[in-house]
């Protein structure tokens, strides 16, 4: 693992690195602070994240419009800007323009509610770790199950991020870890898990608006599907911290064979000259 120097304003220590931090809630969330002080205590912490709430904007990046960026004063040793984007534009732009040296570690979080299952397909918070897993870093996904806005709650958290932290900068191979935590403060244990099923059921409420055309309003709630033991949904259900690791190779190999028994016929109805 490559070590950074310390950054601008930092006392000097021994194994500085560089840590970007991140989130979806935005730059005021009580997680994103209580994570960005913690984790001061071991390197160098750059924060770029979105200047609004930007939950369940997934893995989406900003493409046709200006990123603008603003410098924000939060002292004790720590940079922080603000980007009118989302969490993987953060990520990106934080390693790519913003940060003045190459970047250790990818943490986000921490985030106010839980991430469970196929929720961090939609989840910012995971998409910002997943962004810098892409570029070849060690990340991490941090999420509280309450929704809070008490900066003590989210102490726990932070506390285990940076614990993980120090464990993934040891590492050689990058992982890319999902992590949830009871919101009480009063968790049982730890437990690896895998990621269960999510859905939301009455997802969409039909209205009409002033002029009387129809709209949709994305509500109703999510609903575990999968609370099978050994999922991260349970875990979280028990009282338990879940850590999931995560890849993104999404291939489903086992259908690969029978998807290329297919292909003959396919490229014959093609007469061969697709
Ligand atoms: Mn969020």
């Amino acid at each position: 693992m490559t070590r950074s120097q310390p950054g601008p304003g930092l006392a000097q220590g021994g194994d500085w690195v560089r840590i970007l931090v991140t989130n979806d809630d935005g730059i005021q969330a009580p997680g994103l602070r209580v994570l960005a002080r913690e984790l001061a205590g071991l390197g160098s912490v750059l924060v770029v994240a979105p200047d609004r709430e930007r939950s369940g904007t997934g893995h989406g990046i900003t493409v046709h419009t200006p990123l603008r960026v603003t410098p924000v004063d939060w002292g004790e040793g720590i940079q922080a800007f603000t980007l009118n984007g989302t969490p993987a534009d953060c990520v990106k732009l934080g390693i790519d323009a913003l940060a003045d040296g190459p970047c250790d570690l990818v943490i986000s979080g921490v985030n106010r509610g839980p991430n469970l299952g196929t929720d961090v397909l939609y989840s910012g918070t995971v998409s910002g770790a997943v962004e810098g897993y892409l570029q070849g870093l060690p990340a991490l996904a941090v999420s509280l199950d309450s929704f809070t806005s008490r900066e003590e709650a989210y102490v726990p958290a932070a506390r285990l991020a940076r614990n993980l932290a120090e464990k993934l900068l040891g590492l050689e191979a990058p992982l890319l870890l999902n992590v949830n935590v009871p919101g009480d403060g009063q968790a049982r244990g730890i437990q690896i898990t895998r990621l269960g099923v999510r859905k939301y059921r009455n997802v969409f409420d039909r209205r009409e608006d002033p002029r009387g055309r129809t709209y949709y309003w994305l509500a109703g709630e999510a609903v575990d599907l999968d609370l099978s033991p050994g999922t991260d949904a349970r875990a979280l259900q028990d009282g338990y911290i879940s850590i999931t690791p995560l890849r993104f190779d999404l291939t489903d190999r086992d259908a690969m064979a029978q998807i290329r028994s297919w292909e003959g016929e396919l490229w014959t109805s093609l007469d061969g000259k697709a």
